[in-house]
């Protein structure tokens, strides 16, 4: 067995200008791989539970894998955790962003940039090889995420610098502020963005010239590249009459076809991440807004502008560039904005109290107005800055939200908007409604137990029940193979509340932990389904197979879930110690209450579903009526260093 050449961490305390650099020890980096697993192992070892996320105790960890900058297609994410402010309540929670910075890290000798403490003005790294600067950034303060790029390419003098950073909605603390990278590229879910605020972290470049990543088979890895690349659902392929495709657009993400024109009049060119030949941004121009790079949630406002009034116009991507300039997450504004003009319905917000333009939306003059004053928390800015349930329950609304009392009437009838599924209303814990657990299932059960929208990361089974256009037997075969049964998968609206449906959920959650791990892409993996073979099955032990040609470590599938079902145990237990319990484990009401108004999916049977919930804990190991791990199974997934210090806490029964 080889070692994985991963576990160089760069470490900056910002209070003490302190920078260290260490290797991770080898059973850490064995027993949680990289991305997300080891930055739950840092974020254990390293942060107190009952800190705030804007505490200077709070840390924020960039984490590659061992597959960055292998060559590996999809391996070009960067996971961010620390503790969030968005969630609500705070709680541990991870991010993650696309584009080049994660491999330009570990091209200059690093794995993992772990940030602490507060510096005493703002400031921004710079990072070129062994050279780790903490450089003044006052200069930099107030300005826009895309004019901050542009200042330190200069400063640094380095075209390939790659850097990161905040907008004005970062510094502001703004709780859902994102980090952004390039033109569209943005760490937006957690609002790890008001954290680097909170630390007086304007922006980080890196320039990597010295490290090569070692790759144990590097034949073996060509042509596992070249299957990718052939059974993958990539871009440029001539395959759309496939069932696979209907639901993609020629963009490579899922969105609604109304807005094709759209993209169709205004892109330049396709645009991705390091690597990765799937190339799913799509960057567009257009006249007096500039450039940038947009995905499929970017394209949030014309979604909003298509229920409104039917079609798309150039406030959309205004929308986009304002959001990714500012650094504000565009997934909250999706929950945010429907309703901000529901209360505005109600006559609870006023234009000029507010002095924001609701008669104007979905025109620009609404979007620009928002915007700015969420950024500069200027007047009801500041309250809006909190994010949508802080908000809500700042006016004694919050229960009337989660119940969507009279608010789901409203959206459906003065603006042609439904509460749940991609968007307009709430999926839980603070996070914007994302696939619906009225329609399957298994979205409930990583709704009520992941740390914040699950979706965003684990779309293989959505990809299956909903956009791969298998027909039910098809799904059912890939579901055998996928989650353990063919009961794993069933017709939308129509759960049968078993055992088949909760295990789904447990492997999709498992496998997500250490998928974010190597990292390999969520827009690509797993492939469990494919155009490009008769049966339309692909090869779940794609990941694997690359994993093992990289590091010449042999591994399954299996042993991968396995990894999978030890870093989601451990985050777990990071819950556990800021208070999460079974009790915490929860949807919002309104998908008990009434059907989905789009699927005509019946409302959730509350019952029904505490008994799936009761499945769940005895299927995971954890106590049924706390959602506590069980000592047993912390110590079979060899986190008895886990379970030790629980005990110690008094937290394992
Ligand atoms: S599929 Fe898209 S987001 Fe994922 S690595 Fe490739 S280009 Fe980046």
């Amino acid at each position: 067995m080889s070692s994985i050449d991963f576990g160089r961490v760069l470490k900056i305390d910002l209070s003490t200008e302190a920078i260290k650099v260490y290797e991770l020890p080898a059973k850490d980096v064995e027993r949680f791989v990289g991305g997300e697993g080891i930055a739950a192992k840092i974020y254990w070892d390293e942060v107190p539970p009952n800190i705030s996320a804007f505490d200077e105790a709070n840390v924020l960890i960039f984490a590659t894998g061992p597959l960055t900058g292998s060559g590996v297609p999809g391996s070009g994410r960067t996971i961010v955790a620390g503790k969030s402010p968005q969630s609500y309540p705070e709680s541990y929670t991870i991010s993650s962003f696309g584009g080049e910075w994660g491999a330009e890290l570990r091209y200059a000798g690093y794995d993992v940039l772990v940030i602490k403490g507060r510096a005493k003005k703002p400031v921004y790294i710079w990072i070129r090889d062994e050279d780790v600067e903490i450089r003044d950034a006052s200069h930099l303060w107030g300005l826009d995420t895309f004019a901050v790029r542009e200042k330190i390419i200069r400063e640094v003098n380095d075209e390939e610098a790659k850097i990161i950073t905040i907008g004005p909605a970062g510094e502001k603390k703004v709780r859902y502020a994102s980090i952004i990278h390039r033109s569209g590229h943005a760490a937006g879910q957690g609002g790890f963005g008001a954290v680097m605020g909170s630390k007086n972290l304007k922006a980080i470049a890196v320039r990597g010239t010295k490290r090569a990543i070692k790759i144990h088979d590097p034949e073996g890895l060509l042509a596992l590249v070249e299957k990718v690349r052939r059974i993958a659902t990539l871009m440029g392929v001539t395959t759309e009459s496939s069932p696979l495709y209907e639901g993609y657009t020629k963009v490579g993400s899922p969105v609604v076809s109304e807005l094709i024109p759209f993209i169709e009049k205004y892109r330049l060119r396709n645009t991705g991440c390091h690597d990765c030949p799937k190339g799913c941004h799509v960057f567009l121009e257009v006249p007096g807004l500039g450039g940038g790079e947009m995905t499929c949630v970017q394209f949030f406002y014309g979604w909003l502008q298509l229920g409104a009034k039917g079609e798309v116009d150039e406030a959309c991507f205004l929308a986009k560039q304002l959001a990714d300039k500012y650094g504000i997450n565009v997934y909250e504004l999706l929950q945010l904005i429907p309703y901000m003009l529901v209360l505005h319905e109600k006559g609870i917000l006023t234009e000029q109290e507010t002095g924001i333009p609701f008669s104007k939306f979905p025109e620009k003059e609404f979007i620009e107005t928002l915007l700015s004053k969420i950024a500069n928390r200027e007047g009801i800015g500041d309250l809006l800055a909190e994010g949508t349930w802080r908000f809500a329950d700042r006016l004694g609304r919050l229960k009337e939200y989660l119940t969507m009392e009279g608010i789901e009437e409203d959206l459906a009838n003065k603006f042609g908007m439904v509460a749940g599924s991609m968007g307009y209303g709430t999926g839980g814990r603070g996070y914007c409604a994302h696939y619906d657990p009225r329609d399957f299932i298994v979205s409930g059960i990583l709704w009520a137990t992941g740390h914040r929208d699950p979706w965003s990361y684990s779309h293989e089974y959505i990809a299956v029940v909903e956009w791969s256009g298998l027909d039910f037997e098809q799904q059912q075969k890939i579901a055998e193979i996928a989650w353990g049964s063919r009961d794993a998968v069933h017709p939308i609206g129509n759960p049968k509340y078993d055992e088949h449906e909760v295990r789904a959920a447990i492997i999709v959650q498992n496998r997500s932990a250490v998928k974010n791990s190597l990292p390999l892409c969520d827009w690509i993996y797993p492939i469990l389904c494919t155009p490009y073979t008769k049966d339309h099955i692909g090869d779940i032990e794609i990941a694997s197979k690359l994993f093992t040609a990289v590091t010449g470590i042999k591994v399954t599938e299996q042993d991968l879930l396995k990894i999978g079902e030890r870093i989601f145990n451990l985050e777990r237990a990071i819950l556990v110690r800021e208070g999460r319990r079974r009790d915490g484990d929860t949807l919002p009401e309104y998908v008990f209450l009434y059907p989905h108004r789009w699927t005509g999916s019946p409302p959730l049977d509350k019952e029904k579903f505490n008994k799936v919930m009761d499945m769940y804990y005895t299927m995971r190991g954890w106590d049924v009526k706390t959602g506590i791990p069980k000592e047993e199974k912390l110590k079979e997934l060899d986190l008895d260093d886990v379970a030790r210090k629980l005990r110690e806490e008094g937290l394992l029964s």
